[in-house]
């Protein structure tokens, strides 16, 4: 059996790993499930999966986690805190770690997992876009196996040749095409933009995802995300990357030879797919994911995204260009950002604005240490926060 730990358990990929796994019982076991806050659903994991431990971040979440278990699930040693995220990440019985807590809370575990040698399952974008020299170079001394799981990379990572880590040049690989979907906003323009509330940000035409995340997809962040973490997992740089927007989201991006060839990886827009390629490989195993029908999908849309309108995925492009912790401020003044716009005190479309301002405003240093890289998280959320305060003086 193959121990898998879940950081972020009860999230939209936490749910969807679930659901994977409960199709291959006989392969898989489930050690740790984590949350941050949500007790109920974490209860009824627990209750379902009786994994050895169960993680709140939040420590008053865990003791409430603790009294509703002990009639039910008993034997589920309950954890808390980023120590305890650490513990299970790298805990004797887990092979596997999907990462899939929202943000620059699953650096710490993340990283833990790498440097523990584990089979890193990665949908926590966020953990390449702040540190990424220091999870590739953990992942390369301690010989773990990164799998992406964001559905592009893993898509790229489904039509690199075998071996893409030589460096992309020496493998005949002459460019990446990460295609972006557009989000809900794709066709609306500037003076629309501004007054989008949460929720219609939140509605994704194509995913079901977490909110953090769908606001991302809904201002092009999260492709901006993408091209950095693709820059670090297939050793590239943003020159070498095309983005194209593809608004039926079936293609999940493509890779160009210098022959001409050029690869794509198609599949309906559900995360089971790159989940179970993730556990499986080198093998291939049942997702439940339906067969794509090309008669119903009919035709298939090509565009070139707009920066005007779409500012974010210009900001981090220069971020990575920029390198060191210019990433890492970027991420962090998004994060707070869009905490602002999901709580209605910030505007879509300032949620650019705080980005650029912070990165003009807090320098980029070389990121050798996570102090470094941490402190200049620190200190973007700071400025943003200000900033935003300002913003609504
Ligand atoms: P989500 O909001 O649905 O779930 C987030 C999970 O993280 C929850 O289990 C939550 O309890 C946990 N969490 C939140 N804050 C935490 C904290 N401070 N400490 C510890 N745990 C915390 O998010 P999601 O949509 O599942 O996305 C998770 C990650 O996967 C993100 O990094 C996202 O970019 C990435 N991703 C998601 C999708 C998708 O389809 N949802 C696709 C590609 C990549
Ligand atoms: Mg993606």
């Amino acid at each position: 059996m193959i121990g898998i730990t879940i950081l972020g358990s009860t999230g939209s990929i936490g749910v969807n790993t679930l659901d994977v796994i409960s199709q291959h019982t006989d392969k898989y076991e489930v050690i740790a499930l984590t949350a941050n806050t949500g007790v109920e659903r974490m209860k009824a994991q627990c209750v379902q999966w009786q994994p050895r431990f169960a993680v709140m971040a939040d420590p008053d979440s865990a003791e409430l986690l603790s009294k509703a278990l002990k009639s039910e699930a008993a034997s589920v040693e309950v954890l808390s805190g980023d120590e305890g995220l650490r513990a299970v990440a790298i805990a004797e019985q887990t092979d596997y770690v999907m990462a899939a807590i929202v943000g620059a809370a699953g650096l710490s575990p993340t990283l833990a997992a790498a440097r523990a040698g584990k089979r890193v399952l990665l949908a926590n974008k966020e953990s390449l876009v702040i540190s990424g020299c220091l999870f590739m170079d953990a992942i390369r001394e301690s010989g773990a196996e990164l799998l992406p799981i964001d559905s592009e990379h893993n898509a790229i990572f489904q039509c690199m040749p075998a071996n893409f880590t030589d460096g992309l040049a020496v493998t005949g690989v002459k460019r990446i095409l990460l295609t972006a979907s557009g989000g809900p906003f794709r066709t609306l323009s500037l003076s629309e933009l501004h007054q989008v509330t949460p929720d219609q940000a939140c509605a994704h035409p194509n995913w079901e995802m977490g909110r953090k995340i769908s606001v991302d997809s809904a201002s092009m962040m999260n492709k901006g995300l993408e091209l950095i973490e693709a820059c670090w997992l297939f050793n590239t740089t943003p020159e070498h990357i095309q983005v194209v927007l593809h608004p039926q989201s079936v293609i999940h991006s493509l890779v160009e030879y210098s022959d001409g060839s050029v690869l794509a990886q198609l599949g309906n827009p559900d995360m089971r797919t790159p989940i179970a390629y993730g556990l499986s490989w080198p093998e291939r195993m049942e997702s439940g994911v339906s067969s794509l029908n090309l008669f119903d999908i009919a035709r298939l849309d090509f565009e070139v995204p707009d920066l005007a309108r779409f500012p974010c995925l210009r900001l981090a492009s220069e971020a990575m260009q920029t390198g060191g912790t210019a990433t890492a401020v970027l991420n962090a003044a998004n994060e707070i950002a869009v905490a602002e716009f999901l709580s209605g005190q910030l505007r879509f479309t300032d949620i650019p604005k705080i980005v650029e301002l912070t990165l003009t405003n807090i320098d980029a240093n070389e990121a050798h240490s996570l102090e470094i890289v941490l402190e200049a998280d620190m200190q973007a959320r700071q400025y943003a926060t200000t900033a935003i305060q300002e913003l609504a003086a």
